[in-house]
C-alpha cells in the first residue's frame, strides 16, 4: 500500500495519473508555477535544501514524480482534484512490471501506424490489444488505478477486472476509482479465491497482479527508522500463516487458463513472504508443466540495482537477480516483486 501517504523519509512520491493529466501537462503545470525541475531525485533534494518549491522526474517509473517531503499536499490543486496521486515508488512497481512489455508493443505498434506500415485498424502479431488485467487484492486501488491507467489509451484498450474480500475496503477502493476517474475497472466485491480459473467469463484475463496482504514489515513507521533484519520468534508462526496464503493465492492466479503474465508483490522484508513464496512455485511441477517460469531480469525493472537474496533464493544468482527489492535507504518502502510469466515452449525450470 503507498504507507504515508507517498512520504518516504525526504522524499514524497507522487503518481501523474494519466486517465486525468499526462505527465508533461503535469511538468508545465509545475514549471508555470514557479516550481524547478531537475533532472535527478538526489539534485532536486540538494536543491530542496535552499528552495521548497523543486521536483523531479523518476528514473525508472514514468508517470512518476518526486517532490520534497516537506511540500504539504493541501496546497496542490492537482492533488486535490487526482490528477497526482501519492504513491510511494515501490508500490508504482508491480503495474509497470506486468505492463512493460505490452507498453513496448503498444508503441510498436503507434510507431508502425504512424510510418504507414500498418492501416488504422491493423495489428502487429503481439500481444497487448485489448488485454484484460485482473488485480486479485486490490483495495484501497493504488496499483488497480495504475494498472488502469497505463493500458487506457486507444493502442490498448486495456480493462482491469478488481477483486476485494473486505466490505469497508471495498468502499475505499470505490472511492478511489472514482477520485481517479478510472473508468475501465470493474471492481468485484469477492473472495479472489471464490472465482473459477476456467470460468469462460475470465478467459481472456491475461495479465493479473497479485499483491496480498502481508505482514507490511518493508513500511517503517515514523518513529522507527530501523527494521530489524528478521522477525522476532513470536512473529515466526504468524509470518508461516501469511505465506501459506501468500503461496494459496499466488497458486490460484498461475491456475487461470489465459493468464501468460502474473506479478506478486509485497511490502515485507521477511524472505518468508518473498523469495520463499517465488521458490515455492518453482518449486511446483503443476506450474512447470503449464509453462510457467520467472521473467528474467530485463523485463523486471532491469535497471534497479537491488535484487532478491541469493541465500533466499536456494543459492541461484539468476533467481536472486530476476526479482526486485527495495528498502527504505532506497528512498521507497521495503517492498518485493517478482514476475511470473508463461511459456509454453520453455524447457522446465530446475528448482
Ligand atoms: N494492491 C493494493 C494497493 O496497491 O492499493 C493493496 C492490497 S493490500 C496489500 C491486500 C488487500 O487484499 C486487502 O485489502 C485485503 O482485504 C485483500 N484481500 C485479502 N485476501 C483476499 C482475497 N482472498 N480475495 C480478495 N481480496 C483479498
Amino acid at each position: 500500500e503507498g504507507g504515508s501517504e507517498g512520504i518516504i523519509g525526504e522524499i514524497r512520491w507522487m503518481r501523474v495519473n494519466t486517465l486525468r493529466w499526462s505527465v508533461e501537462a503535469a511538468v508545465e503545470w509545475f514549471e508555470k508555477g514557479g516550481w524547478e525541475m531537475f533532472e535527478e531525485v538526489e539534485e532536486m533534494l540538494a536543491a530542496a535544501q535552499s528552495k521548497p518549491k523543486v521536483f523531479a522526474l523518476d528514473a525508472h517509473i514514468e508517470p512518476l514524480l518526486a517532490l520534497p517531503a516537506a511540500v504539504s499536499l493541501p496546497t496542490i490543486s492537482a492533488y486535490q482534484d487526482g490528477r497526482l496521486l501519492a504513491q510511494d515508488k515501490a508500490s508504482c512497481m508491480p503495474a509497470w512490471v506486468l505492463l512493460t512489455p505490452a507498453l513496448a508493443d503498444a508503441e510498436d505498434r503507434a510507431a508502425a501506424r504512424a510510418a504507414g506500415e500498418i492501416g488504422p485498424d491493423e495489428d502487429l502479431p503481439k500481444r497487448g490489444k485489448g488485454l484484460r488485467v485482473l488485480d486479485a487484492t486490490a483495495a484501497p486501488g493504488n496499483k488497480t488505478t495504475m494498472a488502469a491507467a497505463l493500458i487506457a489509451g486507444d493502442e490498448i484498450n486495456g480493462k482491469v477486472t478488481a477483486c476485494e474480500r473486505d466490505q469497508g475496503r471495498f468502499k475505499v477502493l470505490k472511492d478511489m476509482l472514482k477520485r481517479a476517474d478510472a473508468k475501465n475497472v470493474q471492481p468485484m466485491n469477492v473472495d479472489f479465491l471464490s472465482l473459477k480459473p476456467d470460468d469462460p467469463k475470465l478467459k481472456n484475463v491475461t495479465h493479473l497482479l497479485v499483491d496480498p496482504s502481508c505482514s507490511g514489515s518493508g513500511i517503517p513507521s515514523r518513529l522507527d527508522h530501523l527494521i530489524p533484519s528478521a522477525p522476532e520468534a513470536e512473529q515466526l508462526a504468524r509470518i508461516k500463516a501469511l505465506s501459506n496464503f501468500q503461496m494459496a493465492i499466488v497458486s490460484h492466479a498461475l491456475r487461470f487458463s489465459g493468464a501468460v503474465r502474473v506479478v506478486y508483490s509485497t511490502c515485507s522484508i521477511w524472505e518468508q513472504e518473498d523469495e520463499r513464496v517465488v521458490m515455492r512455485v518453482l518449486a511446483k511441477k503443476e506450474f512447470r508443466d503449464m509453462g510457467w517460469r520467472l521473467a528474467p531480469r530485463d523485463e523486471v525493472m532491469p535497471t534497479w540495482e537491488r535484487r532478491g537474496r541469493v541465500a533466499a533464493c536456494g543459492g541461484d544468482e539468476t533467481i536472486a537477480d530476476s526479482v526486485v527489492r527495495c528498502l527504505p535507504e532506497d528512498g521507497t518502502n521495503g517492498f518485493f516483486v517478482a514476475c511470473f510469466v508463461k511459456d509454453e515452449n520453455a524447457p522446465p525450470i530446475e528448482a
